[in-house]
């Protein structure tokens, strides 16, 4: 055991020098404009001008923080592979409302400033912006978009509609940042009168549209023709379980690491619209992949009446909740309900390793109890230890109740000394990490995948 022994933070310096590298140019190319533009130093012209250099870096740094937000959530390999899905969806949201700052002020300071100069009121400003300055009307359309794109997010709005409305929004927000980008060109004084800057961030916007072309649609699309994937069989787990089986050609070429996630598109009536996340409940076999579903809501509660023969677009995989995660020679295993389906093969794959495991597994009765043969079979094998913890069912003779600290403390005394694994539903893993971290357990022990974006 050695627990001293974390993973590097290499990849993540690595990452962050490649964010900040291009953002220091921008600055660098902004201030000089100001400073060494063909107009002088902007600095030195009274207030409009500065109002004017400064709305113009509030500008730049929200279309940037724009271009990192698309990085974050384009489900980029080498980015996610260093933060997870889990970090970078977070991250997107926190820096969402920076960027709504700095858009407003990019607004306000401009039409101040060309108000100021041009000796109009502001609202005069305003409506000479749309008709007559090159794309700015498109501009106003974009933010206009982005705002009614925005209101959804909103966590108090968010918690009250349906997923579907929500993305179905956040979409708009897409459409309203291309609508934005004409105008820094046609009349963004940072590009127009410096070529080299308008080069340079060209190539930033080709960077990340690429990427988002490749990992967000060309993979998926790759993916499909090379595996042909489809739905092989659709076998129940319990009353409110399937498993569905998806098969295809060359699945050995198919790799991924158990407690990887895909999100699937299924290719029929009522179903393409949507592409869901789950993660695969098998070890890789070269034969199948195996998704195992909860019926929680509208679409995985329909997920039953799939035919089999049905093709299925694969995106992934996905995510970091794996083995490397799993640095002590002892782990455990905490999951509630279906949040069993990523240790499933976690399992297997540490069990080779001769790993010391213990599974806390809550659910509310045997009726819940998912993967219950096979997770039986494992624990006569040696080194996998499993305690089931049943909420709802009075008579059951083993642990009843939820995992609390009285019961980690009694059942893995040596739970410290662990890597502890979270999987299941959020107000049970905001109760156990919250527990985790009472009893001193350090963070970078306590790993979670979140079955919510
Ligand atoms: C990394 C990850 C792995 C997962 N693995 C499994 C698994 O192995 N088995 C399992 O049963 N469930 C898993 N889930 C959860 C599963 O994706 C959702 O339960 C399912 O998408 C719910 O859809 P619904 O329309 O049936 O339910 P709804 O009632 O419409 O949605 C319930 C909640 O699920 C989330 N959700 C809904 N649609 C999506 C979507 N398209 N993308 C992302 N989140 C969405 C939202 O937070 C929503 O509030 C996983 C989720 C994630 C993020």
């Amino acid at each position: 055991m050695n627990l001293m022994n974390r993973r590097p933070s290499l990849p993540k310096v690595r990452f962050f020098l490649v964010l900040s590298t291009p953002l220091v140019a921008v600055i660098g190319f902004w201030l000089f404009n100001s400073v060494q533009g063909p107009i002088g130093n902007l600095w030195e012209q009274g207030r409009p001008s500065i109002l004017l250099v400064i709305g113009r870096l509030m500008g730049l740094l929200a279309a940037y923080g724009i271009m990192i937000q698309i990085l974050a959530v384009a489900r980029v390999r080498w980015i996610e592979q260093v933060f997870g899905f889990d970090r970078l969806t977070r991250f997107h949201r926190l820096l969402g409302p920076p960027i709504f700052s700095f858009i407003i002020a990019h607004i306000i300071l401009l039409i101040f400033s060309v108000s100021e100069k041009m000796e109009m009121s502001w609202y005069s400003q305003s409506v000479d912006f749309f008709k007559n300055w090159g794309h700015v009307d498109l501009a106003y359309w974009g933010v206009g978009l982005f705002v009614v794109g925005l209101i959804p997010s909103i966590p108090w709005v968010r918690r009250r509609i349906p997923y579907e409305v929500w993305y179905f929004f956040h979409l708009l927000l897409y459409v309203g940042i291309g609508l934005t980008i004409f105008h820094q060109f046609s009349i963004g004084g940072d590009f127009t009168l410096n070529q080299t800057f308008e080069y340079f961030w060209a190539g930033l916007y080709i960077f990340v549209g690429a990427h988002l072309v490749y990992f967000r649609f060309w993979l998926i699309i790759r993916n499909y023709f090379r595996h042909r994937f489809f739905v092989e069989d659709i076998v129940p787990e319990t009353f409110d379980v399937n498993s569905i089986y998806i098969t295809g050609k060359k699945l050995e070429k198919f790799q991924f690491k158990p407690g990887q996630f895909i999100i699937v598109r299924f290719c029929c009536t009522g179903f393409w619209q949507e592409a869901h996340p789950f993660s695969l409940s098998q070890t890789p076999n070269g034969k199948h992949l195996r998704i195992s579903v909860k019926n929680l809501g509208s679409f995985s509660g329909r997920l039953g009446k799939l035919k089999k023969g049905t093709a299925v677009f694969v995106d992934g995989p996905h995510g970091v909740f794996t083995e490397k995660k799993a640095f002590n020679n002892k782990v455990l295993f905490i999951a509630g309900g279906i949040g069993i389906t990523p240790f499933r093969p976690l399992i297997e794959v540490l069990m080779n390793k001769g790993k010391d495991i213990c599974l806390l597994y809550a659910i509310r009765n045997r009726e819940g109890f998912v993967f219950e043969n096979e997770l039986k079979d494992l624990a006569t094998k040696g080194n996998f230890r499993m305690i089931p913890i049943l909420s709802d069912e009075p008579s059951w003779p083993g642990e009843k109740g939820f995992v609390d600290k009285e019961k980690i403390i009694r059942l893995v005394p040596d739970a410290a000394q662990r890597d502890i694994f979270v999987c299941g539903p959020p107000p049970m893993m905001k109760g156990v990490i919250g527990t985790l971290r009472s009893m001193d357990v350090r963070s970078s022990q306590i790993h979670y995948e979140n079955f919510a974006f």
